[in-house]
């Protein structure tokens, strides 16, 4: 098994800071009234410096076409990055084309390739966007244009770094589009855990689907979690985890149709960052979706799964076993 403290204690000099990768800067225009949450990003950026103060923040690379032809088929590459999407193919995605549009795009794959070399290197890293799992291999839906965890997984093992790879995806919207490019790829195990009554109405088929009904609380969430979890690792031994750690499963969404509190959603992090430590499995982690009533409520969800990954990854560098991870840490941001 890829052992990545080994790779740690061969650099010692490695910065004990969790690396962040962030695009926000690449602010979509947006026609008013769109529903599309763009400030969460610069907010979740800036939340996460004032309670990391060692995170390490690095600007998201762009992906090339040649990358991202890796989970998508050259035509919508094209249509994409030259502006030739249909009125329909706009709609479905949620946001109208633009060059910026295009660019953030790409940002955010090429974030979430960073994040997964540097969880490889670290133990564990985020991207502070990304998550964008509607997007199929020729069309985008549901604010999703390119499928970064698909790519990602991809890049991972062409660069001969991984074999295998899960894609642990706890948006409370199934990964539809991640579940269809892969569907037919054994070496990335796909794991859903989302509303059953929720978007995307025509479901498609994971490794794992986990379906819950309208106002699934705390205790019920977490206990499938944990099923879902063991199943996976009885199925599957995975070298590196996407973890897609959406905050739209909180009590407060306006779309997530879930009941979980913070306290719950925090346990949610550290069940999945403490089941990889555990098995010595790096971990990169995506924001993904979040669209509460007040976006306070939604930026302190993600900043939670940041004090969460970067208490990990603290540990993982000290060479402390990555399990038993304070609950004092996620608290601490809900009372900033
Ligand atoms: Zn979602």
């Amino acid at each position: 098994m890829l052992n990545f403290l080994s790779l740690m204690f061969a650099f010692p000099g490695t910065k004990p800071g969790l690396k962040a990768f962030y695009s926000d800067h690449f602010v979509l225009p947006l026609p008013a009234g769109n529903r599309f949450p763009m400030q969460k990003y610069r907010l979740v950026r800036e939340g996460a410096m004032a309670a990391e103060p060692a995170l390490d923040l690095c600007e998201a690379p762009r992906c090339s076409d040649g990358e991202l032809a890796l989970a998508h088929h050259p035509s919508w590459i094209g249509a994409v990055t030259r502006g030739e999407l249909t009125a329909a193919q706009q709609r479905q995605i949620g946001f109208p084309w633009s060059d910026r549009m295009a660019e953030r795009s790409r940002r955010s794959v090429g974030a979430t390739v960073a994040c997964c070399r540097a969880a490889l290197a670290d133990g564990v890293a985020v991207n502070l966007a990304g998550g964008t799992h509607h997007a199929y291999a020729d069309h985008g839906e549901g604010f999703c244009v390119f499928n970064d965890a698909a790519v990602a997984a991809r890049l991972m093992q062409a660069e001969r770094r991984v074999k295998r790879v899960a894609i642990v995806d706890l948006d409370v919207h199934q990964g539809n589009g991640t579940a269809r490019i892969l569907a037919s790829d054994d070496s990335v195990f796909t794991l859903s855990l989302h509303g059953e009554h929720n978007f995307p109405f025509r479901k498609e088929v994971s490794d794992l689907d986990v379906a819950l009904p309208d106002g699934t609380g705390d205790d019920p969430y977490l206990a499938g979690l944990a099923q879902a979890l063991a199943s996976m690792f009885s199925r599957f031994t995975p070298q590196l985890i996407i973890y897609l750690a959406g905050a739209d499963p909180h009590e407060g969404d306006r779309l997530g149709r879930l009941k979980l509190s913070f306290d719950g959603l925090a346990r949610r992090d550290r069940m999945v960052l403490d089941a990889a430590g555990a098995r010595g499995i790096p971990v990169a982690i995506a924001m993904a979706g979040g669209y509460g009533r007040d976006i306070a409520d939604t930026v302190t969800v993600h900043l939670q799964t940041i004090v969460v990954a970067a208490e990990c990854a603290r540990r993982w560098h000290s060479g402390l076993p990555p399990a038993a991870i304070s609950d004092s840490s996620a608290r601490h941001v809900r009372n900033a």
